[in-house]
């Protein structure tokens, strides 16, 4: 069954999920907890029991599976991170693919590289001779480079992802919003949700994947900066205008330079275009931002507008859906991969990942697993994602 979308003021991304977790009566305990649904949360809870099938997982999410950045996100696959490569981090991509397969996830995956492009100016790469792409946008935009990279279906992804955590007996507990958590001898954690009281879950170890949402729970308040980040989707255009846009090989394409703009064609030869970042009000949430009111708005028109006045091919090409999704950056472009600040001294026990920035679809499943090993003492978690640096 498509679950309804479930953030209605931050609008409705194209990507289905079609999976419901199964009701589930709520345990008392968990031998781990997983808070938070998205790529990271679901991967990790598959994982977890994967490695440790005597151990019991329980995620809680808030809303509805990928109803984070994960089920409105663009869907293009990157390697390495926003920050490029980093110590110890292995080959993202083939890793990703073991996972998908080790899952059993079929998600649509395509792997024919991303262009990067760029106006050319004196700060960027030269364009690429005979650049397919030959656009008009503050510049001309042109291909400069391409890399390992290509597209996936995110609802498929999302889906794919849960179905796997639960066949492999993992407990996927949706509107349950944790509220608090307390370290005592084991970890208490409280959570709402459907009206009810709130209920208490303990666990021996837990893993934050809750990305731009709940940043003080993850000790990520001042340490990230979480945004609302804005996508578009046009109707589907023809063949003959795929080809005079240059996107014939149908790679998807972001900009090295400002002002910033990313994109990749669906298989019904639709497109979807992102560009535009909006801060949350001052002591709010994101979640509470709506698409349709003005600064979103005025975005949305002038994301259109650009697209629209990119090539001629395209020049009065019709726009179905707008959405947007939360995203966490930090000044470094690392994601977060640490221990929370808050574990007792001498027993790590609580893992936060998240903040890759415009670069998780692949690297949220790839550092889930790594995630589950640490969470089992079998792998140290590196040092270049620690909150602190
Ligand atoms: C519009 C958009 C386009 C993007 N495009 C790309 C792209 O093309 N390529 C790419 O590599 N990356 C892209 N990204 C980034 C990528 O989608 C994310 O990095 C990735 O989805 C993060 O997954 P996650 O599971 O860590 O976080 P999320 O998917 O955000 O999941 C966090 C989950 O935690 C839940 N949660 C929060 N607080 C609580 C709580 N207190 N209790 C319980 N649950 C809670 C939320 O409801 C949510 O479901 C994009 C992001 C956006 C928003």
């Amino acid at each position: 069954m498509t679950q309804p979308n479930a953030n209605e003021n931050w609008g409705t991304p194209p990507w289905k999920i079609e999976f419901e977790p199964p009701a589930a009566p709520i345990p008392a305990s968990s031998n781990l907890v997983v808070i938070g649904g998205g790529f990271t949360g679901l991967a990790a809870a598959a994982w977890l029991r994967r490695l440790a099938p005597g151990k019991s997982v329980v995620l809680l999410e808030a809303s509805r599976i990928g109803a984070g950045a994960s089920g409105r996100t663009g869907g293009i696959v990157l390697a390495e991170t926003a920050a490029g490569d980093l110590p110890g981090l292995g080959d993202v991509l083939a890793g990703f693919q073991e996972i998908l397969r080790e899952l059993e996830v079929d998600c649509g995956l395509e792997l024919g590289g991303a262009w990067e492009i760029a106006r050319g100016g004196a700060s960027s790469k030269a364009p690429r001779a005979g650049s397919p792409i030959d656009w008009n946008d503050s510049g001309r935009l042109r291909v400069v480079n391409e890399v390992p990279g290509g597209t996936l279906d995110p609802g498929k992804l999302v889906s794919g992802l849960a179905r796997a955590a639960v066949r492999a007996g993992a407990v996927i507990l949706e509107n349950c919003p944790v509220q608090n958590v307390r370290w005592a001898e084991r970890i208490e954690i409280e959570f709402g949700g459907d009206g009810a009281r709130s209920r208490k879950i303990f666990a021996e170890k837990v893993l934050y994947a809750t990305n731009a949402l709940s940043l003080d729970l993850a000790a990520l308040a001042g340490k990230a900066e979480p945004r609302l980040t804005l996508a578009a989707l046009t109707a589907p255009i023809t063949g003959a205008q795929i080809e005079a846009i240059g996107l014939a090989q149908r790679k998807p394409f972001y900009t090295v330079d400002l002002p910033y703009l990313w994109g990749r064609l669906r298989r019904d030869n639709s497109i979807v275009w992102g560009a535009g970042l909006v801060n949350a009000p001052d002591g709010r949430g994101l979640e509470t931002i709506d698409i349709a009111s003005a600064e979103p708005a005025a975005l949305f028109a002038r994301l259109e507008q650009r697209v629209r006045g990119l090539h001629p091919a395209i020049a009065s090409i019709e726009f179905t859906h707008r959405w947007g999704g939360p995203i966490l950056f930090r000044d470094n472009w690392r994601p977060v991969f640490s221990w929370h600040p808050q574990c007792p001294p001498g027993n790590p026990n609580a893992i936060v990942l998240g903040a890759y920035a415009g670069h998780g679809v692949a690297l949220s499943s790839y550092l889930a697993d790594w995630a589950a090993e640490s969470l089992l003492g079998r792998r140290a978690l590196p040092s270049w994602g620690s909150i602190g640096g």
